[in-house]
């Protein structure tokens, strides 16, 4: 993603700021029908559903009519996405989009004619509805662009935003298998008993976060000061953003040029969201820690880790049952519930030496890369080595 910034006529930013508005309302639309409904209350509004809403919406009033059906037709698409990505474990549920906080839109099926460059440090993209649109060209356009983002910050600044599906990497032919564990302490744990950080802010600048949380909400409503506050936490917050998917993409890369196959746990979606919240009635069984557990993973930016995962290593990404694989021993394949000490730390009471420890998260990769490996044996044809590991029976699981 490389973001540049839009320089607008005064007749292109009314314009732009009508579509970012009808987006607004299209995307409300959407939250609103799916207020009514939560899971288990049988079949959701689908796209196609929404669309027909759309449709009426636009027959009833005017000012819709008049706006983009590509604009709003997109923000129905995004919004259908980011239920997906809900339902997937890997995302918050998407919630009411606010004016002046959320202000954007976006174009896909974007074509290589759609933006050109005018001289050495403008650039202009093709904007439906509007024309085109000056930008400052700061840096290279990455070639394939598929779509944009055009949004506004809090200070009143125009960018957009080109996304670009990576290039696949060429896998290195090693053979090798990594497994990859979403950690909660740290971000991701490879077999190979690395251990993956993101360190999004400095302590320096957590502590000026914290801070300006608090000024926040001591200012007054409508003061300059609270203006400032916001715009400078904004600045913060989308650093923080931008250093956490600069990670994504070095990590994915790195990955995707050294090892064949990449293992990652199967987030299994109702095991995991879904129990976590069950009904108002029965509420699920380890509701907080499940939801420090999705916490985590949102933090850690784990959805997007695995998305970049399959575009720049398609095929050699193999997702693996997350079933026991924080409480097996990698070493000997027992499986005990108590082995895992703590976040950090795993023992196993079973090994024929004295007991394999380690770090809990490199553990879990660890099996997951086995699991893949049984899993490509399988695919390949029996395997002619190594000692079977399977599931052990429920029964003779130690409680
Ligand atoms: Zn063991």
């Amino acid at each position: 993603m490389s973001r540049y910034r839009l320089q607008p006529t005064p007749a292109q930013e009314a314009a732009l700021a009508g579509h970012c508005r009808h987006a607004r309302y299209v995307w409300n639309l959407a939250v609103e029908q799916h207020s009514f409904w939560w899971p288990g209350r049988g079949g959701a509004p689908g796209f196609a559903a929404q669309c027909r809403r759309l449709t009426e919406a636009r027959a009833a009033c005017p000012w819709l009519a008049d706006g983009s059906v590509i604009v709003q037709q997109q923000a129905l698409k995004d919004f259908a996405q980011a239920m997906a990505n809900f339902f997937g474990g890997t995302h918050k549920r998407p919630t009411w989009r606010k004016r002046d906080r959320n202000e954007g839109f976006r174009i896909v099926a974007v074509k290589a004619e759609d933006v050109r460059r005018l001289s050495r440090h403008v650039g202009e993209v093709r904007v439906p509805k509007v024309g085109w649109v000056r930008f400052r060209w700061s840096r290279p356009v990455p070639a394939g662009v598929k779509s944009y983002r055009i949004t506004r910050d809090a200070a009143g600044r125009r960018h957009v935003a080109f996304a670009a599906i990576p290039r696949p990497i060429p896998a290195p032919g090693n053979g090798e298998v990594v497994g990859v564990d979403r950690g909660v302490v740290v971000s991701a744990a490879l077999s190979t008993g690395e251990l993956l950080t993101v360190a999004p802010l400095r302590q320096t600048e957590q502590k000026r976060l914290v801070r300006l949380e608090r000024r926040l909400a001591r200012a007054k409503p409508g003061s300059a000061r609270r203006a400032k506050a916001k715009a400078a936490l904004a600045r913060l917050k989308a650093r923080r953003k931008d250093r956490r998917k600069d990670w994504v993409e070095k990590t994915s890369t790195d990955l995707a040029r050294r090892f064949d196959v990449i293992a990652v746990e199967d987030l299994k979606i109702a095991a995991m969201t879904r129990s976590a919240r069950g009904t108002a009635e029965k509420p699920g069984r380890g509701v907080r820690q499940k939801a420090g557990l999705n916490r985590g993973i949102l933090a850690n930016g784990w959805g997007l880790l695995v998305t970049r995962l399959e575009d720049k290593a398609p095929g050699r990404v193999i997702r693996v049952d997350p079933a026991f694989t924080s409480q097996r021993c990698s070493a000997c394949g027992f499986v005990d519930r108590r082995a895992r000490e703590s976040q950090a730390r795993f023992r196993c009471r079973s090994c024929a030496h004295a007991g394999h420890a380690g770090h809990a998260d490199v553990n879990a990769a660890r099996n997951i890369a086995h699991a893949a490996g049984h899993a490509v044996a399988a695919r390949e044809g029996p395997r002619v080595t190594g000692p079977v590991h399977r599931e052990p029976h429920p029964a003779l699981l130690i409680a």
